[in-house]
């Protein structure tokens, strides 16, 4: 490896330390990196000067001895996430370290591609200029819906009623940044992976039950797992029993058909519960028809959790949403026995946990998306591009998820592009 290579690759290592971490001091970092003080003490300052970092003295002071400064990371750059909905379309501003500096709800019932590059363009806009001192750098939108990887088409999203909607290269002509679209249960997978009970794992599952149904994400070796077109991950349509109910893919009795929220929702005669109170209104209910619904949606819910961990051996399973809630509700000897009837070689060190992210992880993940190449290369160095390379080129936004999805790639086509749009990154409409 050539020396300015290894410069990056070390560069990109302090920075993401300092990304997931939420700072670290530099004693840390030279411990953690196995580089001479000296090293981490030039790559700071070579990240301090680019903006990325600052040192903050906030660490208490133990004993004698001079305390030792934090390296944090400033609000300079920011990307804005955007997550459309049946009912709204929200957008964040997010920072390095997962942090969403402010989240905007707008209500949409139902809306269109339009409609949603729209309102993220005027929020985004609206964001920035509470924020003159950061600049927006790429964005994102986490869609409930298939997106292919490439580019951020979006395939379908039922829901919404979207069919090939190149959702990612819109939001890019409309910001005026480097753009692109992610499925939204792989965004919260990735911000579970990043920031919340994944953190730490090097191979996981993601498996979110949301209003509409169940979406996941797969991480192997540190990585999201993309598959061909970016649709791994789909794990709502496990095929649990050949015999089981219509599922809206068409399928039989695929895992999201088995285990279906809504027909807890009947069941309990709710109109639009958010999770909290649909876990609230199952422990306090003494319906025995409630009981064996619940008993067999678990049930379904262990073949699907059987046949994840037979397929993958991940460390660790994540359950979000209604899932998370049909998993506290039944009793410890259930969860405890989840796992039973799978081979003992890949259920013996598998953890299942809760989701730890609240409303923020889709954003959040969304984002880790967009900084993922950032992180990669932080000075833009191995980009040639960086001169040449025109706002309208910077719109491209499979050069960004390419780039997102390549392991240790040489190309950093957002961070050196993403200068070129500095003066004015959010343009007026
Ligand atoms: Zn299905």
């Amino acid at each position: 490896m050539d020396g300015g290579r290894l410069r990056q690759r070390n560069l990109s290592a302090v920075l993401s330390r300092v990304h997931r971490r939420g700072g670290m001091t530099r004693a840390d970092l030279t411990r953690e990196l196995g580089l001479n003080r000296s090293t981490i003490g030039d790559l700071v300052i070579a990240l301090a000067d680019a903006g990325w970092v600052t040192e903050v003295d906030d660490a208490p002071r133990l004993g004698a001895g001079r305390p030792s400064p934090r390296v944090v990371a400033t609000d300079d750059r920011l990307v804005i996430a955007v997550n459309p909905e049946l009912d709204a379309v929200e957008v964040g501003l997010v920072a390095l370290g997962g942090r969403v500096l402010e989240r905007v709800r707008v209500p949409a019932a139902q809306p269109t591609v339009e409609d949603a590059v729209a309102i993220a363009a005027s929020t985004a806009r609206d964001l920035a200029e509470r924020n003159p001192r950061s600049r927006v750098v790429a964005a994102v939108a986490a869609v409930p819906g298939l997106v292919r990887s490439d580019d951020g088409l979006v395939r379908v999203a039922p829901h919404l009623g979207w069919r090939e909607q190149p959702f990612g290269t819109l939001l890019a002509e409309a910001l005026g940044v480097p753009a692109t679209a992610v499925n939204d249960a792989q965004s919260g997978c990735q911000a579970e992976l990043a920031f919340g009970a994944g953190s730490g794992t090097r191979s996981m599952v993601y498996l979110n039950g949301g209003a509409s149904g169940i979406g996941g994400g797969i991480v192997m070796d540190g990585r999201l797992l993309q598959g061909r077109d970016g649709h791994a991950g789909e794990l709502g349509h496990l095929g649990i029993d050949t015999d089981g109910p219509r599922c809206a893919c068409g399928a039989r009795g695929c895992l999201e058909a088995m285990v279906d929220r809504r027909a807890v929702v009947r069941e309990l005669g709710l109109e639009h519960p958010d999770d909290a109170e649909l876990a609230t209104a199952i422990a306090e209910s003494r319906d025995h028809a409630l009981g064996a619904l619940l008993t067999a949606q678990f049930g379904s819910l262990r073949a699907g959790l059987r046949s994840i961990a037979t397929a993958l051996n991940p460390e660790m399973v994540i359950l979000g949403g209604y899932l998370a809630t049909l998993w506290t509700v039944v009793s410890e000897s259930e969860r405890h026995n989840a796992l039973s009837d799978a081979l003992p070689a890949v259920a013996a060190d598998l953890r299942i946990e809760i989701a730890a992210l609240g409303a923020n992880r889709l954003l959040i993940g969304a984002a880790e998306r967009a900084w993922e190449p950032l992180l990669d290369d932080p000075l833009g160095t191995s980009g040639n591009q960086a001169s040449t390379g025109t706002p309208r080129d910077a719109r491209s936004p499979s050069s960004a998820s390419r780039s997102s999805s390549s392991t240790g790639s040489s190309m950093a086509p957002i961070a050196s592009r993403a200068d070129s749009a500095r003066v004015e990154p959010i343009t007026g409409q």
